[in-house]
């Protein structure tokens, strides 16, 4: 593996160089996106397809009597991310550089990315993620840019004690971050562009008053403590957890990329550019302390005036929302005073400016003002990185249409107010998120892809709206058949995999069912478990009754710390356990706990699917890019109308999507009129029988009362409304086994699924951000 990726990796460098040359010489508008995740996979195919290689290396390694495959399944994922948001990072970089934008990503070079989860006994157990033991082929370390972070000490003023005047930052801890650069290589373009990832080094004076009083050995070991703040991925998904370590990892990676952006903007030397030539993308509120930072830079260090230094702030950063759910938004408390007493004092003049701000626009609104301070003053007092975000930036999007008006219609809706009294125009946006069509068709389903270029010619990977062209073939047989046989190929090397890793024997004529992503309550794995035993009991009821066989897949990983979830994953497996070894089930069912669900696993899985599961509670699910990677590659959706669902059922057309369940306003009607969860645990039979069994441990009947808190919870509570859609639900996925009947008519909707899904593709994403937020030119050098 080593010897094949090193030797790709050479065909790459020459190009990589050429390209930041380029870049150094045009010195075009440069494009930053800051985020905490990348969540990147493995880089090996990646890097061949990307840069048109692969088919001579798969002749090389044939020549010498290697399988490739198996190489490619040596390299260890790069998991720097949890689920969603890291996975886009990740896709926009690859069509940042196939669209030859001269664009970065800044990130932290984690130890240990995303856990390995290993099942035990049906738990979820954690084991530390060591993916650099053997080695990375793929990053080079930049010690020569190697910056100092500085955090602690305290501010002295100028003589006249103005905050927004240049000021000093004294008697701090320094640590070091050590940038090391990944190439992310263009599709078919020559362009390779950097990921940039640091790690925290120690300074070789760290505690150096322990030296002098002699304990040596404990003043080099203490080193750590420092070296910590890159150790490892918090692995939250969608959840806020205030802790210190955090947020030195925040401000750690946002100070280090701006010391590089500020160092890369005067290099060439220009006096004063006539046109900005920066731009910063925030990958949700994590890295928002850049705009303090900047702040900083420009007013201590640069001895710029505060206005002028703010006009610039504003122009340069752009913030992206990726959720609604309060429990995720980020707000420190203020004892981030200790760690960055000098950042607390620029929050803190920024919201002045921005509360007289308010009161000059809406005089006397003094609810308003409260509602919309960056500090909120209920309770312990903390900052609210959301509203901060807001204010410092110039453009703010949501991540699919529906998300984008909730956030302006309630979440920031006093913010989109403020702003059209400022006059300000296109503040408020969307950009529906997108995946790489390169990775998730082309590199994980080579069927498919070559399927659709005997028809439609080479290039839909940089063009994904030429999939339309397949729509006349929906009434070619011997189309819909081929398809139909690459799922079935597609199928059973999945089923062989999934025998080999955990020894289940699946049908591969069974319906592939699967419903694979982060574990959250929001996600309602929960009721897709519930449907499963409403399928059981189905089958026990009346075993010679026509039952349309389903292997029903679920993975995804659930935080260390969120119990609920785990409990979750743990009734799964108790279902799995009892459905799975019941002669009567056979092969009707069976459902199979997809352990460790990561980037290389989802490839694997994807094109595998007949039937995409995502049915998030209406208004919860920003985007979802999970639902596109799962219609590009020909499988079904039964879903909700939420997050990029809709513009999925827009765009394909309802009649080739399975939509069930409450609309947003139907959920926020429910939630007026006060919900009852008990009232549909009371009149819907099957669901009542089936809750009745997990709560008294038909499932667990060595620990019969193990889920029944669980499942009073559920009819108590139910706080996304599981017990109201369900009924939908199940009526949904009868008509969707009626529909698996006719394999004929259910490809044709798969293909229908396959030629409306260019809209899905990252690249329309980047190129509506470069033009709508940005302001960079899409332009490509090629040579
Ligand atoms: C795409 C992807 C996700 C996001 O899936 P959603 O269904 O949108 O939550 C999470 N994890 C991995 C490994 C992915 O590839």
């Amino acid at each position: 593996y080593f010897a094949l990726a090193n030797t790709v990796r050479d065909q790459m460098v020459g190009r990589w160089i050429r390209t930041q040359q380029y870049y150094y010489e045009k010195d075009p508008k440069r494009v930053y996106y800051l985020s905490l995740e990348f969540y990147m996979g493995r880089a090996l195919q990646n890097t061949m397809l990307n840069l048109g290689i692969q088919s001579s290396c798969d002749e090389a390694m044939y020549q010498l009597g290697l399988d490739i495959e198996e190489l490619e399944e040596l390299e260890e994922d790069a998991g720097l991310g949890n689920g969603g948001l890291g996975r886009l990072a990740a896709c926009f970089l690859d069509s940042m550089a196939t669209l030859g934008l001269a664009a970065y990503g800044y990130g932290i070079r984690y130890e240990y990315g995303i856990f390995n989860q290993k099942i035990r006994q049906g738990w979820q157990v954690e084991e530390a993620d060591d993916w650099l033991r053997y080695g990375n082929a793929w990053d080079k370390a930049r010690p020569e840019y190697m910056v100092p972070v500085h955090y602690y000490g305290s501010v002295e003023h100028g003589a006249d004690g103005d905050w927004s005047k240049p000021c000093k930052w004294v008697n701090s801890q320094v640590v070091f971050a050590m940038p090391y650069d990944t190439p992310t290589p263009g599709y078919g373009n020559n362009t390779v562009n950097t990921l940039r990832l640091y790690t925290a080094k120690s300074p070789n004076s760290f505690n150096l008053g322990v030296f002098n009083t002699g304990d040596y050995i404990q003043a080099v070991c203490d080193r750590n403590l420092a070296e910590n703040i890159s150790r490892v991925l918090y692995p939250n998904d969608n959840f806020f957890e205030g802790k210190e370590l955090r947020l030195k990892q925040e401000y750690f990676v946002v100070c280090a990329t701006l010391q590089d952006i500020i160092r890369r903007f005067k290099s060439p030397n220009h006096p004063t550019p006539s046109t900005p030539k920066v731009a910063i993308q925030l990958n949700d509120t994590h890295p928002s302390l850049a705009i303090p930072e900047l702040m900083r830079l420009l007013i201590d260090i640069e001895e710029m005036e505060w206005d002028r230094a703010w006009k610039i702030v504003v122009n340069t950063c752009a913030y992206t929302n990726h959720t609604v759910l309060p429990e995720a938004l980020e707000r420190w408390p203020v004892h981030l005073r200790e760690m960055l007493p000098r950042h607390l004092e620029i929050i803190y003049i920024i919201n002045q400016k921005h509360i007289e701000n308010i009161s000059k626009h809406f005089p006397g609104d003094m609810d308003r003002l409260r509602r919309m301070s960056l500090v909120e003053e209920d309770g312990e007092k903390r900052v609210n990185m959301a509203h901060l975000c807001i204010v410092g930036s110039h453009a703010v999007n949501g991540v699919a249409a529906i998300h984008s008006k909730i956030i302006q219609d309630s979440v920031f809706k006093d913010f989109v107010e403020l702003s059209e009294k400022m006059g300000e125009v296109n503040k408020f946006q969307n950009k529906t998120n997108g995946i790489t069509p390169r990775r998730w068709l082309l590199l994980c389903n080579p069927g498919l892809a070559d399927l659709i270029a005997e028809k439609i010619g080479e290039d839909w990977p940089k063009n994904l709206d030429q999939l339309r062209e397949l729509t006349p073939l929906i009434d070619n047989p011997a189309f819909i058949r081929s398809i139909n046989q690459v799922k079935q190929e597609n199928k059973m090397k999945l089923a062989g995999f999934i025998e080999k890793e955990w020894g289940i024997k699946v049908n591969p004529a069974s319906m592939f069912d699967v419903q694979v992503k982060r574990i959250h309550e929001y996600k309602r794995q929960l009721m897709n478990a519930i449907h499963m035993v409403v399928m059981y009991n189905r089958i026990k009821a009346d075993p010679n009754k026509d039952f349309v066989p389903r292997t029903v897949m679920i993975g995804g990983k659930a935080a260390p710390g969120y119990h609920t979830a785990k409990m979750i994953i743990k009734l799964i497996n108790s279902i799995a356990s009892m459905v799975n070894n019941d002669p009567i089930v056979g092969d009707k069912l069976k459902i199979v706990y997809l352990e460790n669900y990561r980037v290389s696993l989802a490839e694997k899985v994807i094109p595998a699917a007949d039937l995409s599961e995502q049915i998030s509670t209406a208004g919860t699910e920003a985007s979802g890019t999970g639902n596109m990677k799962f219609m590009l590659n020909g499988a079904l959706t039964i879903g909700t109308l939420d997050g990029a669902n809709v513009e999925m059922a827009e765009e394909m057309g309802g009649e080739n999507i399975f939509i069930f369940g409450m609309k947003v306003h139907e959920v926020e009607e429910l939630d007026r009129s006060g919900y009852n969860a008990r009232s549909f645990y009371e009149s819907v039979p099957e669901l009542k029988t089936a809750l009745d069994q997990i709560s008294s441990g038909y499932f667990s009947p060595l620990e019969p009362d193990q889920f029944q808190h669980f499942v009073d919870n559920l009819i108590n509570h139910d706080r996304f409304k599981l017990l109201a859609d369900f009924q939908s639900y199940v009526e949904c996925q009868d008509r969707v086994s009626e529909a698996f009947k006719d394999t004929e008519q259910w490809t044709k909707m798969c293909l229908a699924n396959i030629a409306a899904s260019g809209k899905f593709s990252s690249d329309r994403t980047i190129s509506e951000y470069a033009r709508e937020i940005w302001g960079t030119k899409i332009v490509s050098k090629n040579s």
